[in-house]
């Protein structure tokens, strides 16, 4: 069967940790599949991983066609009855449907676009949060947006520190979760102070996996920080094109600029940029093949993969071998596998 796509509806809601994805695929094997995969228009619109326990476990996928007119709707009633999420959860699932694409009307054609107001509604959360959460999910690096996702810090907390350098952010992520700061903002600003002091945090920093940077990588992952920096400058640039683009002696710029859904403008330009900086930036340590089981096989610098180096950027993400790979290597760094 042919890989089957996600519906964007089906990303609003971060994959949780919870049961692995392993025993979720044994009991499956156990038991059966006891809830099917909801697909609609084609896509899989909720159980993204029962479908991968399944593949996992060798096991035929059951699907239904969810038929109703608010598919929106199903998603959220489905999660939320799953989950029990605090208001700053609830919030970034605000957001993220406040900013829900329109243009795919096979996709999302029943809801249309949702305001900020409307989605707050739906999530019960106030208005203010939900705003937060848009500024965290635009401004803040990957690791506070995780942080709040999975209930470790405020989104209030968070929106604080959105504007602060990534490597700031970083440490401040670090230090709520080791307990060296109660909020993310006294943990940013202890990073701030010990920076002024010339103080170097040389902890080890883990990669998207959870996997301590290698000393193969190590010197690959260096340049995490200044891919940070740079597209920390460029959002800024795009926001002052924004405030620029309002000015009426700006208007020959309308040539190249592009409407945003909040009324907008911004350069897609700079935007590519953005996404290119995004997409090379070193973001796995270590390339999975590394850690075949394949009798024979031997990893050397003709891999498909990482061409040698030993690391992969976001961009590699769809090179990406089998799942099993990558839990074996996970496995040989010591890291509990929990799923995906
Ligand atoms: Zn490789």
């Amino acid at each position: 069967m042919a890989k089957l796509e996600i519906h964007p509806y089906a990303e609003i809601f971060p994959i949780h940790g919870g049961e692995s994805l392993d025993e979720l695929a044994n009991d499956i094997k156990a038991n059966g599949q006891l809830s099917p995969i909801a697909l609609y228009a084609d896509k899989v619109l909720d159980g993204r991983r029962r479908l991968a326990a399944c593949e996992k476990a060798g096991v035929a996928p059951s699907f239904r066609q969810y038929l109703g007119r608010d598919p929106l709707g199903f998603v959220l009633s489905q999660n939320l009855h799953r989950r029990h999420l605090d208001e700053s959860e609830r919030a970034m699932v605000a957001a993220r449907v406040a900013n829900l694409k329109v243009g795919k009307p096979a996709d999302i054609a029943p809801n249309g676009a949702i305001s900020q107001e409307r989605a707050a509604e739906m999530l019960n959360v106030s208005r203010r949060n939900v705003q937060r959460a848009t500024k965290v999910q635009a401004d803040a690096t990957p690791e506070v947006i995780a942080a709040v996702d999975k209930g470790q810090a405020a989104v209030s907390d968070a929106a604080a520190i959105a504007d602060k350098l990534p490597a700031v952010q970083k440490a401040a992520v670090k230090a709520k979760i080791n307990g060296k700061a109660k909020t993310l903002k006294e943990g940013a600003a202890q990073a701030e102070a010990a920076e002024d002091k010339g103080e170097v945090d040389d902890a080890p920093w883990v990669d998207d996996w959870g996997i301590p940077i290698t000393a193969s990588a190590a010197e690959a992952f260096k340049a995490q920080d200044a891919f940070d920096e740079l597209i920390a400058y460029l959002r800024a640039g795009q926001k002052m094109f924004k405030a620029l683009a309002t000015l009426p002696g700006a208007i020959y710029l309308s040539n190249f600029w592009q409407e945003g859904r909040d009324g907008g403008f911004t350069h897609p330009g700079l935007q590519a940029v953005i996404h290119n900086l995004q997409d090379a930036k070193p973001r796995y340590t270590v390339c999975p093949y590394a850690y075949s089981q394949v009798k024979g096989y031997v990893h050397d610098k003709k891999c498909n993969t990482c061409h040698g180096l030993g690391w992969m950027a976001t961009i590699g993400k769809s090179f990406m071998p089998p799942e099993g790979l990558i839990n074996a290597a996970k496995k040989a760094n010591g890291v509990e596998v929990l799923g995906f």
